[in-house]
């Protein structure tokens, strides 16, 4: 028997100009980019999260505080990295992660190969367990006036269940 676990995360960031954009791992060209302690990929941070939320742990902000110097302009693949060990450490894998960023602009389509194969190769999986989609709110709201970007995720987790291991034999 596995023991699964669902999860999701959801992450907002603010958007200025002249900023670098990172969605996913991959640095997108665009005028404006998130304002965050981080590189502020706010994809990254949602499934760190939704991957957090799933081993029944402390979120995000507990982990990589932005109070802290040691996580000023880390790389958000770093973060997952890390929050990857978290999860590993409680005998967890990832089945599957399902994720949507809305914004609404640029484009972020064709990027999404990249994300999907940094994605899985950091979570030691293929990238078909890894879905990433792109959404707008069709200019309503305050990703369509392009203040801000949104992340969401959803995991889910497995692992031996070892009580039920153990009765089954
Ligand atoms: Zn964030």
């Amino acid at each position: 028997m596995k023991k699964i676990r669902v999860g999701q995360g959801i992450d907002f960031h603010r958007l200025k100009d002249g900023l670098d954009l990172w969605i996913g791992g991959v640095k997108i060209p665009s005028g404006k980019g998130c304002i965050a302690h981080s590189d502020g990929d706010v994809l990254l941070h949602a499934i760190c999260d939704a991957l957090l939320g799933a081993a029944g742990l402390n979120d995000i902000g507990h982990y990589f505080p932005d109070s802290s110097p040691e996580f000023k302009n880390i790389r958000s693949t770093t973060l997952l990295i890390r929050t990857y060990l978290i999860i590993r450490e409680k005998g967890y894998i990832v089945a599957n992660i399902d994720s949507t960023v809305c914004l609404e602009k640029p484009r972020i389509a064709g990027f999404i190969p990249e994300m999907k194969s940094i994605i899985a190769g950091i979570i030691e999986t293929d990238t078909g367990a890894i879905s990433v989609k792109a959404t707008t709110t069709e200019k309503m709201g305050f990703t369509g006036r392009e203040e801000g970007v949104v992340a969401m995720a959803s995991v889910l987790l497995e692992k031996d269940d070892v009580n039920s291991q153990s009765t089954n034999e």
